[in-house]
């Protein structure tokens, strides 16, 4: 399990449930040990106390604790606010070795990133494509962990590319062309670049980010090929959960 979720100190600012929670419209029921623990050990939850709550996918709003027993949390709900609207923007990750894959995870769930690309580029390590922490299960507990620190329900897609060119010949193009609605800029982060990278984009937007070793020359002329503009944070190199967090703040 991550260590986050053993961590008492994170913040859980909702209590993200799902539909198998419900046991009426406005009524839930919480069993499983990591969020009774946090009930317990991070709200100090005491009967009657309200907490923020929301349900997977849809709204969010207060809950009264009705019960707290040894495995169970009862709350009534009233549900009546949309989550924070989410960022437009689609995420290309370069696959990051594990733990900073989860961190990275968290950060752009909470900063409302919905549509992330984990992207396989020279530099990414062959290995880190059978870490544990891709598996579905795992890269769920960082979204989750992201959602709830945001106040959010919409649950990013995860998608995985294991193979770079196919990805930008095949698929980037569609991507950048959508049948329907405002065609994205497509983004590369890459240090050195002659351009700053734009700040507060109305327009929605595929952001590209590299591996703890950065693209090679070959990667970022295929971006450019594809429509994307190449840009720079400065001349600090940050590490990737610092270069993405950076980049999202920039441009939402
Ligand atoms: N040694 C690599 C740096 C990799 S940092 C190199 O020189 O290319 C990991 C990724 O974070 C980069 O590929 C880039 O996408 C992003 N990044 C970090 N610092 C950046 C900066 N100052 N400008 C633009 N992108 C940056």
């Amino acid at each position: 399990m991550h260590p986050a979720l053993h961590c008492p100190g994170i913040a859980m600012n909702l209590i993200l449930l799902g539909a198998d929670d419900l046991t009426a419209q406005d009524h839930a029921r919480v069993t499983d040990p990591r969020r009774l623990r946090h009930l317990r050990e991070v709200h100090r939850a005491n009967v009657g106390d309200e907490m923020t709550l929301g349900v997977e996918g849809g709204l969010i709003g207060r809950g009264r604790l009705e019960r707290l027993d040894a495995d169970s949390a009862e709350f009534s709900l009233t549900l009546d606010r949309q989550p924070p609207a989410p960022l437009d923007v689609h995420l290309l990750l370069a696959l990051p070795r594990p733990r900073m894959l989860a961190r990275s995870l968290e950060h752009v769930t909470a900063l409302g990133v919905k549509h992330i690309t984990l992207l396989h580029t020279r530099r990414v390590e062959k290995s880190y494509w059978q870490s544990p922490e891709l598996k579905e299960d795992k890269i769920r507990q960082h979204l989750v962990l992201g959602l709830e620190q945001a106040r959010d329900t919409i649950m990013p897609t995860v998608t995985h590319e294991k193979l770079f060119k196919p990805f930008v010949e095949d698929r980037l193009p569609a991507l950048m062309t959508p049948a329907s609605g405002t065609p994205p800029r497509g983004i590369i982060a890459h240090p050195g670049m002659p351009d700053e990278c734009p700040r507060a984009v109305r327009e929605p937007v595929i952001l590209a980010i590299g591996p703890e070793g950065g693209f090679v020359d070959y990667e970022v002329e295929k971006f450019m090929a594809a429509g994307f503009e190449g840009v720079h944070l400065g001349e600090r190199i940050l590490r990737v959960e610092t270069a993405v967090t950076a980049l999202l703040a920039r441009l939402g």
